[in-house]
């Protein structure tokens, strides 16, 4: 049984970087605290934990001596500002690709013009960006909430890093009934999940079962699962090995592996060698 991986898989730049990030301060010696959680992967946060980085709901919680995390997401600068009066040291651990659409909303509103952000108000991502532009931002989840909006003057459309691209297109050209001024329509969508979308699906239709490693909670894994589901029906989403069962292989020749953007390499080697274990106890007939 060959077990084959999709051509992108796993961690994104912004959360390995953010994971990075963090192991250099705990190398450091350092009392590390992330302003909510790091990553939305249980088996790395339990590793993390090991290593003595903690989770904290607020920047109440830091105590000088300490080292604040601020995650992929990032915060508002309200926030960054209270991290740094109150620890030692603030890593920010912002991705480049969230801190580029933060400052377009700061430079639009410094310009006096609205800023509408596409996406979904309550992702702390969100939370973050209109932070940048607090009198100025407005963000609705689609076009089907346009009626949310003022008249707008001079706008910006930018959308939240994640969303499907068509959302954001057909958003943007809706918002222009919404203004007589020129809008202003800027993609800062990152290409991570569909890069991860599109090499799944690529391989889906190779093999004859395919695991999805990441957390039942994380979106990003499920749409996996859903994509791999359209080409290959026997596709399961896993966190651990421990929940495979071994006889939804039988017959496979070959078996597909991908993960989402918050499972840790570490994790995924480990299911893959699960995997071909079970595939050469088949070979051998010491299993069905
Ligand atoms: S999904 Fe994209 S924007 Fe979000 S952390 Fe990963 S690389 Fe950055």
């Amino acid at each position: 049984m060959q077990v084959l991986l999709a051509d992108e898989y796993g961690f994104c730049f912004g959360v390995e970087r953010a994971v990075d990030m963090v192991e250099e301060a705990v190398a450091a010696g350092e009392t590390v605290r992330s302003l909510g959680p790091l990553i939305h992967n249980k088996q790395e946060m339990q590793r993390l934990a090991h290593d003595g980085v903690t989770t904290i709901d607020s920047p109440v919680q830091i105590t000088r001596g300490e080292t604040a995390v601020i995650r992929a997401h990032g915060v508002t600068p309200e926030v960054q500002k209270e991290l740094e009066e109150k620890a030692s040291k603030v890593v920010d651990a912002t991705c480049p690709f969230v801190t580029r659409v933060q400052k377009l909303a700061a430079r639009a509103a410094a310009e006096d013009r609205h800023v509408v952000i596409v996406g979904a108000p309550d992702h702390p991502e969100m939370i973050g960006v209109k932070g940048y532009a607090p009198d100025h931002a407005f963000i609705i989840r689609d076009e089907s909430e346009l009626d949310l909006l003022p008249r707008l003057r001079r706008p910006l459309v930018v959308s939240q890093t994640t969303i499907k691209s068509k959302t954001f297109f057909d958003t943007a050209e809706a918002i222009k009934s919404k203004t007589d001024d020129q809008v202003e329509i800027v993609n800062t969508i990152c290409s991570a999940t569909r890069d991860r979308q599109e090499a799944a699906r690529a391989l889906a239709g190779m093999v004859d079962a395919f695991y999805i490693i990441g957390g039942r909670h994380s979106s990003n894994s499920v749409k996996l699962l859903a994509v791999c589901k359209e080409q290959c029906e026997r596709s399961f989403l896993i966190e651990t090995e421990d929940e495979i069962n071994p006889t939804d292989l039988i017959g496979a020749q070959k078996v597909g592996v991908t993960a989402g953007a918050s499972t840790p390499e570490w994790l995924i080697q480990k299911i893959v060698k699960h995997l071909k274990g079970i595939g050469n106890e088949q070979s051998i007939g010491l299993m069905p």
